[in-house]
């Protein structure tokens, strides 16, 4: 865009091309307000960007799936583009070098145990839980203090050694004894032979890449892309009557507190020749001598059955999961005790802000998944 156009005052400064960003300044245009959106990469859409390669949506920035209960969510997105039938069914390759189904469910238990029925699979469940609640209370606990007892007593020890342990300690770089519970409550358990990931009644991938999404959300904006708000802040903060900011929350405010840490990813990205490489979109690798969390195969989130023929090559990402440095993509907040204390503090700051609207996982340092920060841009847009 020329920066003529920029001259004039918008009502909103969004930075930030993000789905919280694209979202709010959908829903604000639709209230009739002018809404500048600036990013600092070259393309906008935030970590669901998808590139085109060998013929095939590539998630560049790892693996996303979308899912939700929410039925407005759901219908605003499926205003803009149809979704397609992905349902998310993860293998996991665990360190006993067998494959089990993900999320816990009854294939799991049988794979692991050779129960059969929900009563054989909670008789067993109850004998691991047992275990784990009466050592947690010889040491005086009620509650699960962090992730290591959530997962014990949740789904017992087998399950824990196999299949969450080492992943979770890859994942975060620390040990399951210091991260809170609730990482590990996002994943369901269930006495049914059935493999999807999610509990929500909605679930899909935008047909034709999450980038067409983006692009409907944008289009009544002004976008400006390969623009560093930090670069020229005063100008852009000049620009408009209120500012809708979706980066480092620690970052906006020069750090006065403390850095924040996250989590970041690497991707290895590959293109093979072959039409079906793993025969899954998903498969996790579970040991912690596996230095890559999981292995992404793109076009099974978009082609199924023959249709995965249709193309002789095939694109597969590794997901290694790295500490998160100045220069890399911030992927996930930690949300350790450490962490949420300094976060704590810059929310006070935050509250304060009248001009300043914080949203998404980086400037709420939340570990959202997509359908609830667009629910949450929905419900910001309408209040102001
Ligand atoms: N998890 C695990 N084993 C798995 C998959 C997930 O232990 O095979 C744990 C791990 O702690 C992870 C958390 O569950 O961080 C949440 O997993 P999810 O797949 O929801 O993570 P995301 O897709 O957001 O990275």
């Amino acid at each position: 865009m020329e920066m003529n156009m920029m001259s004039e005052r918008y009502d909103y400064l969004i930075v930030g091309a993000g789905l919280y960003g694209a979202t709010f300044a959908y829903m604000a245009g639709r209230r009739g307000k002018r809404c500048l959106v600036i990013d600092k990469r070259s393309h906008a859409g935030g970590n669901v960007y998808c590139r085109e390669v060998a013929g095939i949506n590539v998630h560049v920035y790892g693996a996303h799936i979308f899912h939700t209960n929410d039925r407005e969510v759901w219908d605003l997105v499926n205003s803009i583009v149809p979704f397609n039938r992905y349902t998310n069914c993860p293998v996991a390759v665990a360190p006993d070098g067998r494959l089990y189904n993900l999320p816990f469910n009854m294939n799991t238990f049988y794979q692991m145990w050779g129960v059969r029925t929900p009563e054989e699979a909670q008789v067993k469940l109850d004998e691991q839980r047992r275990e784990a609640r009466e050592r947690m209370a010889a040491e005086g606990a009620t509650e699960p203090r962090n992730l290591e007892e959530q997962a014990l007593t949740l789904i017992g020890r087998d399950v824990y050694e196999q299949l969450i342990k080492g992943y979770t300690e890859k994942q975060w770089g620390r040990r399951c004894t210091e991260l809170p519970p609730f990482i590990i409550r996002r994943l369901p358990v269930r006495l049914t032979f059935d493999n999807n990931y999610f509990n929500d009644a909605y679930q899909g991938i935008p047909v034709g890449g999450y980038n067409r999404l983006i692009e409907g959300l944008l289009e009544g904006a002004d976008v400006v892309l390969d623009s560093d708000f930090f670069a020229d802040r005063g100008r852009w903060e000049g620009m408009a009557d209120r500012i809708v900011f979706t980066g480092r929350i620690d970052e906006f405010y020069g750090f006065r507190f403390g850095r924040l840490d996250y989590r970041s990813i690497r991707l290895e990205t590959e293109v093979l020749e072959v039409a079906n490489w793993q025969g899954n979109a998903v498969v996790n690798y579970t040991s912690g001598m596996v230095p890559w969390t999981r292995i992404i195969e793109h076009k099974h989130f978009e082609a199924f059955g023959a249709a995965v023929y249709d193309n002789q090559r095939t694109v597969i990402s590794r997901e290694c999961p790295a500490e998160w440095a100045e220069g890399m993509e911030p992927f996930y907040p930690v949300n350790d005790a450490r962490n949420q204390e300094t976060y704590m503090k810059y929310k006070a700051l935050a509250d304060r802000e009248e001009r300043v609207i914080f949203g998404g996982r980086l400037a709420e340092y939340r570990y959202y998944d997509m359908a609830p920060v667009m629910a949450a841009a929905m419900r910001r847009a309408e209040e102001v």
